[in-house]
């Protein structure tokens, strides 16, 4: 079953169960500064939610565009992150609760995507009796594949919260690790989340009590991607209808095969991930920039850039996938197709820019090695790798990566120093680096811990994971 498909029958299941269903919001948060991007379905509904707004129906569906950068190190190595997803949702704003929540989300999985109720497993709040009975009398699940778990609890500080219960597949033996006490929580993914359930049902008053709400919500999250993987039964979401296109059109332009070589798959996962990333992001009005989003798409395509690099490319080409992204996802978001011009434009133009950059710093650490040769030493000084890191936003990896190639090393911890002062000189002179909003930090890898910290702890602070 495709992707598309999935979609289309999640809405039409919904609607069929007296849903409105919703198009998706735009990425980009309206009036909720605590928000970077949208990263679930509920977050554009919050006002619904917190009761700033009333709904026409109580009973909402949507498939909503998302983006999570804090899974930016997972994506290419777990067989289900990515930076862009999709999340289908059903929502109650006070109106059925978790008899009806569990009740459709199993019949949808086994009666609409025809699952073996044998291969699902639930995880439930410790004290979550209720969600418990209904899992194990209700819908007949097994004591053994339900789980208890800590950490199924959704809140945001104060204000409405509540117990979820997790939906997991079990994807077979042969896509798991293999050890005996592998299960749901395991790292590998043969037990793949598919679908999250919250159960909005207490407030967390200021002074640390819960008290039961007046009205409970539902908020569900089911990522289509997984859901694919599942439907395809393939080893990732990357494997599903939803990427191979693009996957396929990055391995042929690079003259490389996926399924090939682990390193060539991470950097085309990566690749697809990113520019899928980028150009619903552009879309949705944000362009590559030095602040906020648009630093984070900045430092997207450039991260596909260099992985890009791993491939071979040496000149622009994640432009040339934005096509292909606008034919997997045009059907169901044609402003990706109406807007694809302007979309290539502003990738090609970033990915030029980038290149210019990498170029003139790629000379520069040429004079550093000469020099470290006609000097008879083997290491290059951390000092040399800080000032390429600075001025021409290489970051250390690719030095290491260049200066190996020629036999020389990279005095790391000399570098992390020279990185530490840098930073300090920095707090020392806060006003003035804000004001300048200097090139320094603008290249910076996106795996730099200095400044994503900010956007994770926004990210995760409207779901509990
Ligand atoms: P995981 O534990 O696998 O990281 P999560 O618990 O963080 O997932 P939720 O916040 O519960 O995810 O989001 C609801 C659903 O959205 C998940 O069950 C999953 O299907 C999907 N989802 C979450 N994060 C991603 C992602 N980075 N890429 C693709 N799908 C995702
Ligand atoms: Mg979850
Ligand atoms: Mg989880
Ligand atoms: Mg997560």
């Amino acid at each position: 079953m495709k992707g598309a498909e999935i979609r289309k029958k999640f809405l039409e299941f919904f609607a069929s169960k007296d849903h409105d269903v919703y198009p998706s919001a735009s990425l980009v948060p309206v009036d909720d500064p605590s928000l970077l991007w949208i990263n679930a379905g509920m977050a554009p509904l919050k006002p619904f939610f917190d009761g700033r707004k009333v709904p026409p129906n109580p009973r909402i569906a949507s498939s909503q565009k998302c983006i999570r950068t804090n899974d930016i190190e997972n994506v290419g190595k777990t067989a289900r992150h990515q930076t862009f997803f999709e999340m289908l949702g059903n929502f109650s704003i006070g109106d059925y609760f978790k008899k009806e929540a569990i009740d459709w989300a199993w019949e949808f999985l086994t009666e609409h995507m025809g699952l073996d109720p044998e291969r699902l497993s639930v995880t439930i709040h410790p004290e979550d009796d209720e969600a418990y009975e209904l899992w194990h009398r209700r819908i007949g699940v097994p004591a053994h594949r339900i789980f208890r778990m800590e950490d199924n609890f959704w809140e945001i500080g104060e204000g409405p919260s509540g117990p979820c219960s997790e939906i997991f597949y079990d994807r077979g033996e042969d896509r798991g690790c293999g050890r005996p006490e592998c299960n749901v929580g395991c790292e590998c993914d043969r037990f793949l989340e598919i679908w999250n359930l919250v159960f909005t049902q207490f407030n967390h008053n200021p002074d640390g009590t819960y008290t039961p709400l007046p009205k409970k919500n539902i908020d569900t999250g089911m990522g289509l991607e997984r859901m694919a993987s599942v439907m395809q039964d393939v080893d990732s979401n990357f494997d599903t209808d939803l990427f191979r296109p693009i996957i396929e059109a990055a391995a042929e332009a690079a003259g490389v095969q996926y399924g090939r070589k682990t390193q060539w798959d991470v950097a085309l996962k990566v690749i697809a991930d990113h520019i899928r990333t980028a150009v619903f992001a552009v879309g949705d009005g944000v362009l590559p920039g030095n602040e906020g989003r648009s630093y984070v798409i900045r430092r997207l395509l450039r991260r596909a850039v260099r992985y890009g690099r791993n491939l071979g490319f040496d000149r622009p080409f994640l432009y040339r996938l934005v096509p292909v992204v606008g034919e997997v996802m045009g059907e169901a978001y044609p402003e990706i197709v109406e807007k694809g011009d302007f979309i290539v434009r502003a990738v090609k133009a970033e990915e030029e820019r980038f290149l210019e950059t990498l170029a003139e710093g790629e000379q520069v650490l040429e004079d550093y090695i000469e020099k470290v040769r006609s000097a008879g030493r083997t290491t290059l000084a951390g000092e040399d790798a800080f000032r390429l890191y600075d001025t021409f936003g290489f970051p250390i990896d690719l030095t290491k990566e260049i200066a190996n190639e020629q036999g020389i090393d990279v005095d790391e911890e000399g570098f992390a120093q020279a990185l530490e002062a840098q930073r300090e000189r920095a707090r020392a002179a806060r006003q003035d680096v804000e004001s300048m909003q200097s090139k320094r930090g603008v290249l910076v890898d996106l795996e730099a811990p200095s400044r994503f910290v900010g956007y994770d702890v926004l990210e995760t602070q409207t779901r509990v994971e």
